[in-house]
């Protein structure tokens, strides 16, 4: 199946000048999502993950059933102030301004063998940030993956000390 049928350019979304990669086509055909799932889980074959780490919002749906199929918890990287216990935080630069990721300080415990999971990833700033969150809790990073990675924004080069999986790449 070619996975990037499924994926829609948008041009000027979220702003004008901006090409945007439409992940709900794929989300709306099952055969899609099974076969996105299996490369993803192919390529955790004996990580042994303890926990799946989802960003909010487009990460939470492919971490969420990556976690089911691993048998492991999901945890929520979330905005600031929309997570209800003590949370640490991690800010990154964008293109104009800061952004800041939060987690609650139980979600990972020392130790813990994480995986992170976004739909994208484009300059790398996001799961730079994730990472760091991460870490902060003790947790190992074994992999970071992506539903697909724009490989044109360099954004690997942010987190190039982890394995990183995307099954598709542009
Ligand atoms: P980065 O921090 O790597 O520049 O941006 C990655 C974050 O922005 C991800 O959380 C992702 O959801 C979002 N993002 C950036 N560009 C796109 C895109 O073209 N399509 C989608 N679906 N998300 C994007």
């Amino acid at each position: 199946m070619a996975l990037e049928n499924y994926i829609r350019d948008i041009q000027d979304f979220p702003k004008p000048g901006i090409g945007f990669k439409d992940i709900t086509p794929l989300l709306g055909n099952p055969d899609a999502v099974k076969e996105c799932m299996q490369l993803l889980l192919n390529s955790l074959k004996d990580k042994n993950i303890d926990k799946v780490v989802g960003v909010e919002s487009r990460g939470f749906f492919f971490a969420t059933l990556l976690a089911y199929e691993l048998n492991v918890g999901f945890v929520p990287v979330r905005k600031p102030n929309k997570l209800p216990y003590e949370t640490i935080s991690s800010s990154y630069e964008l293109e104009y301004g800061m952004d800041t990721l939060e987690v609650h300080i139980d979600g990972i415990k020392k130790g813990d063998r994480v995986l992170i999971h976004d739909d994208v990833l484009a300059t790398g700033g996001t799961a730079a940030a994730v990472c760091e969150l991460v870490e902060k809790l003790g947790g190992e990073i074994v992999q970071c993956n992506f539903l697909m990675e724009l490989s044109f924004l360099n954004g690997r080069n942010k987190i190039s000390k982890y394995d990183i999986y995307s099954p598709l790449v542009y």
